[in-house]
C-alpha cells in the first residue's frame, strides 16, 4: 500500500471515477470527493474513503485536503455542448471549486496539485472555419493558441482563469501545480443520457435506441460536418499521470490528434452496431465551434508520448458498455449510470 493520501475531486463523475479505479490498482490510499450523494456516483470503491462534499465551499475543501499529499482536481459543473451553452453561470461558478481547492492545498502543504482544464480555453476565432464539408481539415490547436484570449463563453473562460490561478499559486506561493487541457474525453462510465452527455456517448446511445426501437433514424446536432478529436479514457488517465510527474509547468494539451467529423463518428458507430440509419440534421441545435484538433507537438517533445488509442478501438469498448447500460435501464435494473437530477 502506498502510504501517501491522494485526493480525487469529482470522483463521482466520469474521469474522476476512472482515475480512482486506476490509482487504487496501484495501491494508493485514496480520498474520493464529490457533491453527488454517494449512491449516485458512477463508480465507488469500498477501499477508498468516499465523501459527499460541496467543494465550492472553502471549509469543505480544507476538510478534503487535510493530511493529503496530492490533489487531482476534476470537480466541475459541466457537460456536453447542450449543457455548457445553456448554463454559463453554473459553469463559471466552478471557479469557486478550483480557487478554494488551491487555497486549501496551500494551507495543508499539499505536495502536488493537478488541474483539469479543457480545449474550450482556445480562442474561438481560430475554430470558425469555412463549412466546406467532409474534406475540411480542422485546425490543430497548439498551447499558445489560447492567447490572445477568446475562450468558449462561460465554461472556457472559467477554465482559462483557473489555469492562471494554478500558475500564480505556483509562481507566488511555490505550490507544485500541473495543468492538462483535455480534448473531448470518452469511454465507459461516462454520462450517456440525461442532457450532459458528449457526442460519442450520445451517438452510441442514439444508434442503440434506433436499433432497439426499430425507428432506424438518428438525430444529429448541426450539419454533421463539424470536427473534433476524441480522447479515450485510458489515454487520459495515463496522460494525467505523466503530466503530473513531469516538469511541464505550462498548461498542455491532452488529446488525440485523430480528428473526425460528427458524420464520420456516426459512420463508425453504425459500423460497430451493424446498421445504417437515416440521418436527420437539427441545424439550430448547440454544436460548439466548427472544428478543432489537438496539436500534440509539445506533449511528444516533452514526454516522448502522446495518446494513441484509435477512435475505433475506444468506441467499440464505449459502445459495448453503453449497450449494457441501455439494457439495464430497459429492465429497470440497478447499476445504471445516471445524473443526480434526471
Ligand atoms: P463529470 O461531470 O462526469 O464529473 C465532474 C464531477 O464533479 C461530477 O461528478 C460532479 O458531481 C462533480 N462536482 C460538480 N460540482 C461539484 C462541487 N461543487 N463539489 C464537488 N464535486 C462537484 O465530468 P468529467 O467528464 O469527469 O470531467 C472531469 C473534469 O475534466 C472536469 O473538470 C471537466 O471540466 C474536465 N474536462 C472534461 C472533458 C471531457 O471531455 N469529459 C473535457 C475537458 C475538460
Amino acid at each position: 500500500m502506498n502510504s501517501k493520501l491522494i485526493v480525487v475531486t469529482g470522483a463521482g463523475g466520469f474521469i474522476g471515477g476512472n482515475l480512482v479505479a486506476s490509482l487504487r490498482q496501484r495501491g494508493c490510499s485514496i480520498r474520493a470527493v464529490d457533491i453527488k450523494p454517494l449512491d449516485r456516483w458512477y463508480q465507488r470503491f469500498d477501499d477508498a474513503e468516499s465523501l459527499c462534499l460541496d467543494l465550492s465551499e472553502k471549509e469543505n475543501c480544507e476538510f478534503a485536503a487535510r493530511g493529503a499529499a496530492e490533489i487531482y482536481n476534476l470537480a466541475a459543473n459541466m457537460g456536453g455542448m447542450g449543457f455548457i451553452e445553456g448554463n454559463k453561470a453554473l459553469c463559471m461558478l466552478s471557479v469557486l471549486i478550483n480557487t478554494h481547492m488551491l487555497m486549501a492545498a496551500r494551507k495543508c502543504g499539499i505536495e502536488r496539485y493537478f488541474y483539469s482544464s479543457s480545449a474550450c480555453v482556445y480562442n474561438g476565432t481560430l475554430q470558425h472555419t469555412s463549412d466546406d464539408g467532409e474534406k475540411y481539415s480542422p485546425p490543430a490547436l497548439k498551447e499558445t493558441d489560447a492567447y490572445p484570449a477568446l475562450a468558449e463563453d462561460g465554461y472556457g473562460w472559467e477554465k482559462l482563469f483557473s489555469e492562471r490561478m494554478c500558475r500564480h499559486f505556483m509562481e507566488d506561493f511555490g505550490l507544485y501545480t500541473r495543468v492538462a487541457r483535455f480534448h473531448n474525453v470518452y469511454g465507459p462510465w461516462g454520462t450517456w443520457f440525461g442532457g450532459r452527455e458528449k457526442a460519442p456517448a450520445a451517438i452510441c446511445r442514439k444508434v442503440i435506441e434506433a436499433q432497439s426501437t426499430g425507428k432506424n433514424e438518428i438525430e444529429i446536432w448541426g450539419n454533421g460536418h463539424h470536427t473534433r478529436s476524441f480522447l479515450y479514457i485510458d489515454d487520459c488517465i495515463k496522460g494525467i499521470d505523466l503530466i503530473l510527474a513531469s516538469k511541464i509547468i505550462e498548461p498542455i494539451n491532452l488529446g488525440s490528434s485523430e480528428a473526425v467529423s460528427i458524420n464520420q463518428l456516426v459512420d463508425i458507430v453504425e459500423d460497430i452496431a451493424g446498421i445504417k440509419l437515416k440521418r436527420r440534421y437539427v441545424l439550430d441545435a448547440p454544436k460548439g465551434v466548427n472544428g478543432r484538433n489537438s496539436d500534440n507537438a509539445m506533449i511528444r517533445e516533452r514526454l516522448g508520448w502522446e495518446p494513441s488509442i484509435p477512435l475505433r478501438v475506444g468506441l467499440e469498448k464505449t459502445y459495448a458498455w453503453i449497450y449494457e447500460q441501455y439494457q439495464l435501464r430497459e429492465r429497470g435494473a440497478k447499476g445504471v449510470v445516471r445524473e443526480a437530477d434526471d
